[in-house]
């Protein structure tokens, strides 16, 4: 129960790897706040998260609307004096080869990915420098480190949630709060399902483990980066990956 008495904010924490995080936290005790846009999954994870004895809340937010998050927040911190942690995780894909892109895709998963880090960031981040306490997770990509053909606007999202990392961790730090980014390779959730298997076939061929990762590969990495065992590690970028780019 490492995480007894603490909270944290899981944004897109529905699906995927934000529901693996969600749950991970409340095994360990934390009370888990939900930003999702969905609310199909929502019972079933409410009642998961429940038997590990802890709060379960949810909001439909959309992160990339300010106004929406900034209105939660402060109630959370009405309700609560406190947020413990936060992982920014809500994302989104929408590719297509540069030429063929619309501005509208670009502007969307710039919107989702980055904005939605900065807009939860900046609302956080307040509180948590009145209490001298936090960690804050941005899950990026390996994609925001080396690129990828049809997704120049997803590569560009997450290389600029590496950029925040480093500068909030730098301008946070003295007030004890860490702030770091996790780069996830080849993960098994909703995203990379459509991918036709031959596609899963070359990608698991550039990845020395030879296997996609599973959502908990990435959540217990999260929990790691919230934890007292991490308590000297800020500004960083942990990939989680195995071993497809060194
Ligand atoms: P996912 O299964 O598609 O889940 C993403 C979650 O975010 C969904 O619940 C989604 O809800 C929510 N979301 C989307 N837009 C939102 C918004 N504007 N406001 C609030 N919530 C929103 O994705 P995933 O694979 O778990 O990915 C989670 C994170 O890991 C993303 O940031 C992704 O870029 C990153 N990542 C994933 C992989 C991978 O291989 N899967 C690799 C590297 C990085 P809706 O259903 O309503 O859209």
């Amino acid at each position: 129960m490492e995480f007894k008495g603490k909270n944290v904010i899981v944004t897109g924490g529905i699906r995927g790897i934000g529901r693996s995080i969600a749950l991970n936290f409340a095994k360990e005790g934390a009370d888990i706040i939900i930003f999702d846009m969905i609310e199909e999954g929502k019972d079933e994870l409410k009642g998961l998260i429940e038997d590990y004895g802890v709060r379960f809340e949810y909001f439909k937010v959309d992160v990339s609307n300010y106004s929406e998050v900034e209105k939660v927040v402060d109630l959370l911190i009405e309700k609560y004096q406190k947020i413990d942690f936060l992982i920014n995780n809500a994302g989104i894909t929408k590719d297509n080869l540069l030429i063929s892109m619309q501005e509208t895709d670009w502007d969307k998963v710039i919107s989702v990915n980055l904005k939605g880090t900065f807009n939860c960031s900046k609302n956080v981040v307040k509180y948590m420098i009145k209490k001298r306490y936090g960690a804050i997770v941005n899950i990026s990509s390996v994609i925001g480190i080396m690129g990828n053909k049809g997704q120049a606007n997803y590569a560009a999202s997450k290389a600029g949630i590496i950029g925040f990392t480093k500068s909030l961790a730098k301008e946070v730090g003295l007030r004890n709060i860490r702030v770091n980014a996790i780069a996830p390779g080849f993960i098994e959730t909703d995203m990379t399902k459509v991918l036709p298997q031959e596609v899963i076939n070359e990608y698991s061929k550039l990845i020395p483990m030879g296997r996609m990762g599973k959502p908990d590969d990435v959540a217990n990495l999260c929990l790691f980066l919230c934890s007292e065992r991490s308590n000297y590690v800020t500004g960083q970028v942990i990939h989680c990956d195995g071993g497809m780019l060194m």
